[in-house]
C-alpha cells in the first residue's frame, strides 16, 4: 500500500486547528484493508456553536471579508485553484486512502475542481441585478446579496468535488461557511481547508467541522444563526434537514439527494456502444453515484444481445488495489458493503437472473464483483430502491410510451438517459421524462457550466453553472422615489 502522509486531523475553525471541545475523536477507515488510517477530532454541538459564531463574525457588515471587493474574492478563489493544482497528486492519494476510489480517478476529480473554482472566481464580480421599469414615479432595481452563514453537509462518494461544488459558489457570492464532511471521508476536506487558509481567506470565512450527522450535522441544521443549509446525501436525511431547517428559522435549503435513474435503449441503437454507455452509467465510482442509471430499460428487439454484451463488459471490469490502474475499488464502508450484498441477495430471491457477479471479492476490504441482473421486474426491490453499489438491473420494454411511463414511475428524478438514432424519439423522451438531467446517447456528463440537481424527491435547487451561485444569493429590491413630474 502507498504511504500517504495524513497532515490534518483536527477541526478547522477561524483558520486555526483545534481539538473538539469534548476532546473526542473518531477513526477513519481505509476501505481497501479495513485498517484505521487516523483518529479525527469529532465535532458536535459545542464545536458547531463555536464555528457558527466564527462564520457569523466573518459575515459582519464591517468584517474584512464583507469589505473585500468582489474582484478580490475572485482573486482568492483563483489562488485556491492554483494550490489545488499544486497539490493534485497528494490530494488524489489521500482521497484514495480514505475513500478507496482508484487513484487516477481521485486525481482527475481533484483536477476538475480547480476548473470549477475558476468558473466561480470569474463570477464573483459579475453578480448583477436588474433595473426594472416599475409602475409609478420610481426607479427600481434589484441587488443580489450573499445569503449569509451557510451550513454545508457533504456525502462521502465524491468528497473533493462535493467540497468544491459547495464552497466555490458560496464564496464567490460572499457567504461564510461551516462545513461538515462525511464521517467516512474527513481527510481531504481538512487538506482542502489548509489550502483555503494558505490562499488567504480571512479567519471564519470557511470552517470545517468533521463529526457525525445526528450530532454535528443536526446542530448545524438546527442552529438559529445559520441562514442556509446545502446538503448532498440520502433522501431520508434530506427530509430531516428540511424539517429541522423549517422548524428553527426557515433556513434556505438546497438538497441534492438520491436517484433511481433510468437509461432507455431503443432497438435502433448500436448494441455494443449502448452496452458500454450503460456500463459506465452504472458502475462508475463502484456504483456509488447519485445519478447512476441503475434501471437499464432495453427494447425487446435487442434485449438478448444487450444482456450478453452487458455481462461480457462487466466480467472484464478490473477491481482491486486502488493504487494500481484498476477501474473499481472497494465500497465505502462495512455498512454500505453489507447493504449492497443484501440487495444482490434480494434480487436473486425475487427471481431476477444474475448473469454475472453477485459475490464479494476476497475476504479483506469491501470489494464487490460487478453484478448484472437480467429479467428484472419493476416491482423488485433492486428496481425500486437506490442500491449505491456495482449492480445493474436490466429490464425489457416494447413501446415508447411504456418506456416513458415506467421511467417516470419512481419518486426520484435526478437523471435519465436515452440511446437512439431517432431524433424524434430522443426529443420526445427528453420532453416527457421528469428528471433534472437528460442525456442523449451518453450518460453522466456533468459540466462545470451546466446546472445539476433533481426533480421530485431527488432534491431542491441546482448546483454548478449560473444556477449554482443563485442559490447563495438573496434578491433585494430597491425602489427610489422620483419627483412628481409636472404636467406640460
Ligand atoms: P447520509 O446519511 O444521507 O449522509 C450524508 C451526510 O449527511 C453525511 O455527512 C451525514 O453524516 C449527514 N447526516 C446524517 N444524518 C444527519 C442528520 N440527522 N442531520 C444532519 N446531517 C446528517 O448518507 P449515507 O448514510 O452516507 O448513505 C446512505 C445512502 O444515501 C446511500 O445508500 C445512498 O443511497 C445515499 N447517498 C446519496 C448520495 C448522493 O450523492 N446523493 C451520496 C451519499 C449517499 P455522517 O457522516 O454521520 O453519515
Ligand atoms: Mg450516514
Amino acid at each position: 500500500m502507498v504511504k500517504v502522509d495524513v497532515k490534518y486531523t483536527k477541526l478547522f475553525i477561524n483558520n486555526e486547528w483545534v481539538d473538539a471541545v469534548s476532546k473526542k475523536t473518531f477513526p477513519t477507515i481505509n476501505p481497501q484493508d479495513e485498517s484505521v488510517i487516523a483518529h479525527v477530532a469529532e465535532g458536535d454541538k459545542a464545536d458547531i456553536d463555536i464555528a457558527v459564531a466564527a462564520a457569523k463574525k466573518a459575515f459582519h457588515r464591517y468584517s474584512e471579508w464583507r469589505k473585500l471587493d468582489a474582484s478580490q474574492r475572485g482573486r482568492l478563489l483563483l489562488k485556491l485553484a492554483d494550490l489545488i493544482e499544486r497539490d493534485l497528486e497528494y490530494l488524489g492519494q489521500l482521497e484514495t486512502l480514505d475513500n478507496g476510489k482508484p487513484v487516477k480517478q481521485a486525481t482527475g476529480e481533484a483536477a476538475w475542481t480547480a476548473q470549477i473554482i475558476r468558473y466561480y472566481a470569474g463570477k464573483a464580480d459579475k453578480i448583477l441585478g436588474n433595473t426594472i421599469p416599475a409602475d409609478g414615479e420610481v426607479l427600481s432595481m434589484t441587488l443580489k446579496e450573499p445569503v449569509g452563514v451557510c451550513g454545508q453537509i457533504l456525502p462521502w462518494n465524491y468528497p473533493i468535488p462535493m467540497f468544491v461544488w459547495k464552497i466555490a459558489p458560496a464564496l464567490a457570492a460572499g457567504c461564510t461557511i461551516v462545513l461538515k464532511p462525511a464521517e467516512q471521508t474527513p481527510l481531504t476536506a481538512l487538506a482542502l481547508a489548509a489550502l483555503v487558509k494558505e490562499a488567504g481567506f480571512p479567519p471564519g470565512v470557511v470552517n470545517v467541522v468533521p463529526g457525525y450527522g445526528p450530532t454535528a450535522g443536526a446542530a448545524l441544521t438546527n442552529h438559529p444563526d445559520v441562514d442556509k443549509i446545502a446538503f448532498t446525501g440520502s433522501t431520508e436525511v434530506g427530509r430531516i434537514i428540511m424539517s429541522g431547517a423549517s422548524a428553527v428559522n426557515l433556513k434556505r435549503v438546497t438538497l441534492e439527494l438520491g436517484g433511481k435513474s433510468p437509461l432507455v435503449i431503443f432497438n435502433d441503437a448500436d448494441v455494443e456502444k449502448a452496452a458500454e454507455i450503460a456500463h459506465g452509467a452504472v458502475f462508475a465510482n463502484a456504483g456509488q453515484s447519485c445519478v447512476a442509471a441503475t434501471r437499464t430499460y432495453v427494447q425487446s428487439g435487442i434485449y438478448d444481445a444487450f444482456v450478453a454484451k452487458a455481462a461480457e463488459i462487466a466480467k472484464k471490469r478490473t477491481v482491486g488495489n486502488s493504487y494500481t490502474d484498476v477501474e473499481q475499488g472497494p465500497q465505502i464502508d462495512e455498512e454500505m458493503f453489507s447493504k449492497v450484498l443484501n440487495y444482490i441477495k434480494s434480487g436473486k430471491e425475487q427471481g431476477a437472473r444474475c448473469v454475472t457477479g453477485g459475490e464479494r471479492i476476497g475476504n479483506v476490504g469491501y470489494f464487490i464483483q460487478p453484478t448484472v441482473f437480467a429479467d428484472v421486474k419493476d416491482d423488485m426491490k433492486i428496481a425500486r430502491e437506490e442500491i449505491f453499489g456495482p449492480v445493474q438491473s436490466i429490464l425489457k420494454f416494447d413501446t415508447f410510451d411504456e418506456a416513458v411511463d415506467r421511467a417516470n414511475d419512481t419518486n426520484y428524478g435526478l437523471g435519465a438517459g436515452v440511446i437512439t438514432n431517432d431524433i424524434t424519439t430522443a426529443l420526445s423522451f427528453a420532453k416527457h421524462v421528469r428528471a433534472g438531467s437528460i442525456w442523449v446517447n451518453t450518460y453522466s456528463v456533468v459540466a462545470t457550466q451546466t446546472p445539476f440537481g433533481g426533480f421530485k424527491e431527488s432534491g431542491i435547487g441546482r448546483e454548478l453553472g449560473e444556477d449554482g451561485i443563485l442559490q447563495y444569493l438573496e434578491t433585494k429590491t430597491l425602489t427610489i422615489s422620483l419627483p412628481k413630474q409636472p404636467a406640460i
